[in-house]
């Protein structure tokens, strides 16, 4: 069964579903979920915006726990943060956690204004720099959520991600992910453009060059329409590169079959 390992329910500000929800969507997609919710200390513009109560989080999620509804989380990484995200993640019995990058030189990446001033090349360096910092803190993840987050909102004409662009820092962050034995994300979000699907195909395949051998699915679902959205492009994404597509359950890695 393939599984959508990222998205966002109850405990997501921004997330317009409950878990019930998500999971009735997607058992009728034949598919298994994991829950992902945000979890940003230090978010730049509100700080407690993207954090909540675990104890809560597990409490009311876990009599939908089963074998096809997991409980993971979505870590921003910040250099700052590294520490206390550390301890939660062993603290609590999440299925999957999955390390993300949402903001950059302490901007929240999502908002225009952190590109004030940076060319397109120069606000790319940026992320992978600050993505190679952040592997160097935190290990305690199982894979890399969405590689092309910025992609959807940074302001220059061409949003795409090109490996030549920034080759030896994506090298650094693959290899480093695949030396961890790390999967890597396919995030379905922009996948019905195919240029994107064009430029992850790169980066898949470089990933896997490097050594990487695992990638997960994942929508980034905040509605209930989106969970298990382009799952299949990405499977074929994945398969083209030869990746193996898995899950995680209870911190283990699992191989999905479609
Ligand atoms: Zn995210
Ligand atoms: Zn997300």
């Amino acid at each position: 069964m393939l599984f959508d390992t990222h998205m966002h329910a109850d405990f997501s500000c921004d997330a317009k579903m409950t878990l019930p929800e998500a999971a009735a969507a997607a058992k009728a997609a034949g598919i298994g979920i994991i829950l992902t919710e945000h979890w940003d200390r230090y978010y730049p513009t509100n700080p407690d915006q993207f954090l909540f109560d675990l104890d809560t989080y597990f409490r009311q999620n876990t009599p939908w726990r089963s074998d096809k509804v997991l409980l993971g989380l979505e870590v921003g990484m910040q250099p700052a943060a590294a520490a206390e995200d550390n301890k939660i993640i062993k603290q609590y019995p999440f299925d999957e956690i999955v390390a993300s990058m949402h903001c950059v030189q302490g901007k929240d990446i999502y908002e225009e204004r952190a590109y004030d001033g940076l060319s397109k090349n120069e606000a790319v360096e940026e992320l992978l720099r600050d993505t190679l910092t952040c592997l160097e803190l935190y290990k305690d993840f199982d894979t890399l959520g969405h590689i092309d987050y910025i992609s959807r909102y940074m302001p220059y004409e061409d949003q795409e991600l090109y490996y030549a662009d920034h080759a030896a820092l994506w090298d650094q962050v693959f290899t480093k992910l695949a030396g961890a034995d790390k999967a890597l994300e396919i995030n379905t979000r922009r996948l019905d453009k195919p240029q994107a699907v064009d430029s992850l195909r790169v980066l898949a395949g470089r990933f896997r060059e490097l050594g990487g051998r695992y990638v997960t699915l994942g929508s980034d679902a905040h509605y209930t329409e989106h969970v298990g959205r382009r799952l299949e492009v990405a499977a074929a994404l994945a398969a083209e590169c030869d990746l193996t597509i898995v899950y995680f359950r209870e911190r283990q890695r699992i191989i999905a079959h479609a």
